[in-house]
């Protein structure tokens, strides 16, 4: 099973040769942007010689980019269990499609509206969009039972139009059980939007069997190039919603003075499409909902596992999360992130000599997700490694290693510091 998914991420896609041919780089930073699967790279240069603009042109590649893109919608909806009339709109990215649904909530004390509520583990992308509309922040607890018990007082406390809650923390992996925020947020007349811009990479998701109302998600992060995004779910809001980006392909009929707005997804894609970002990120999702649901969550629970162990084996290392009760939580656990640091090292310089010495990528820093990294005690960052299909046990050996010797010799003597980077 472990040789199938490694297969997904075509070697020369996955692991560069690095440090003059010498070194097969370890890229464990795929929360950031996972390397695409060899699959889209090939369907990439497959429709490359057709694309044209889409939705206007009579001309043969024309059609062809029209039918490849609308069909993109079809399959991004199957991919997450979509409900039939769930409006697929293509965006930039997720941080794109959540400042999208947010110019389309319900106005304050009209049907459905109310505040928005968010918990302080969200990304930037899941926080900043609702802190400019009325809205309630809610302080996670340090369990996933007690922090619903905290949302559900707060919905008792006045109404609420929207929960926004990730889908998988983008800092310690944890995934939260969103059918049962979804059912939360309907008891009290609310929707639910759910961030999956780090669980569509990693786990099936149900739309409809869940009852989650909106989900984002970004190409690059699901295994195809970047440029795309996608928001799925209810089209009511979204059709009376101003539209993203006013412009050519967003209307109906324009006068002078006035504008008569299309409904449907057209509305929100103003502008010549991305119709390569679509079809390589529909691609991706195809690809990865043709794997084994088991082997691919165990594949990367196998290698979070070690990871754990081996870094929490090395002295002053400390690995991070924020519930106690992730792992046991019904449909909880963690995705392939950890999240950890070193004591007495700075994570950026911690990063670079791991770069430099070992050839592993790992990220280091707040991760657009300033509130969390305060409240877990880490106000100047921390370090993450993350990873998902084409990864090997060897990958995360290799980054336990060069953390264990950082720890344990320090630095090369010749390191110095150049604008906050260790540099040999
Ligand atoms: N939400 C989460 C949980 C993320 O991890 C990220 C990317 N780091 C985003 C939103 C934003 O994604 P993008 O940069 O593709 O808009």
């Amino acid at each position: 099973a472990d040789q199938a998914l490694l297969a997904v991420v075509g070697a020369d896609l996955q692991a560069p040769l690095i440090q003059g041919g010498q070194r097969r780089y370890v890229n464990l930073d795929y929360a950031a942007s996972a390397p695409a699967v060899s699959a889209v790279a090939d369907y990439l240069q497959e429709i490359l010689p057709y694309y044209a603009s889409v939705h206007r042109g009579a001309g043969f590649a024309s059609q062809i980019s029209t039918s490849v893109y609308e069909n993109a919608r079809n399959i991004v909806r199957d991919f997450v269990g979509g409900r039939p009339d769930d409006a697929v709109i293509f965006t930039r990215n997720t941080t794109d499609a959540l400042n999208l649904l947010a110019r389309c909530l319900p106005e304050p004390g009209s049907v459905g509206g109310g505040d928005v509520l968010y918990l302080d583990i969200e990304h930037h992308a899941n926080l900043l969009p609702w802190q400019a509309l009325p809205h309630r922040s809610v302080l996670a607890a340090d369990s996933i039972a007690e922090t619903i018990a905290v949302l559900e007082s707060e919905f008792a406390a006045g109404p609420v139009a929207l929960l926004a809650v990730t889908g998988a923390s983008n800092v310690t992996g944890e995934i939260l059980p969103i059918a049962e925020l979804a059912a939360l947020a309907h008891r009290h007349g609310a929707r639910i939007v759910v961030d999956a811009a780090q669980l569509a990479p990693h786990r099936r998701i149900d739309l409809a069997g869940s009852g989650v109302d909106y989900l984002a998600f970004s190409g690059h992060k699901l295994y195809a190039p970047f440029g795309s995004g996608v928001l799925i779910g209810r089209p009511d809001w979204l059709d009376s919603g101003l539209p993203n980006l006013f412009g050519g392909g967003a209307v109906r009929e324009v006068r002078l003075d006035s504008v008569s707005w299309a409904d449907g997804p057209a509305r929100h894609e103003g502008g010549t499409p991305n119709v390569l970002g679509a079809a390589t990120l529909a691609h991706a999702a195809e690809v990865l909902a043709g794997l084994d649901q088991t082997d691919w969550q165990q594949h990367e629970e196998s290698l979070r596992s070690a990871l754990v162990s081996a870094l929490e084996a090395i002295p002053g290392v400390q690995v991070h999360r924020l519930f106690r009760d992730s792992a046991d939580y019904p449909g909880s656990g963690s995705i392939g992130v950890v999240n950890f640091s070193i004591e007495g090292y700075d994570a950026g310089l911690a990063a670079a000599f791991l770069s430099a010495e070992f050839a592993v990528g790992v990220r280091d820093g707040r991760f657009c997700a300033h509130p969390l990294l305060r409240r877990l005690g880490l106000p100047s960052g921390s370090l993450r490694a993350s990873f998902g299909v084409g990864s090997r046990l060897e990958d995360v050996q290799r980054l336990a290693d060069g953390v264990r010797q950082l720890v344990e010799t320090g630095p090369a003597a010749d390191y110095v510091v150049d604008a906050g980077r260790w540099v040999p």
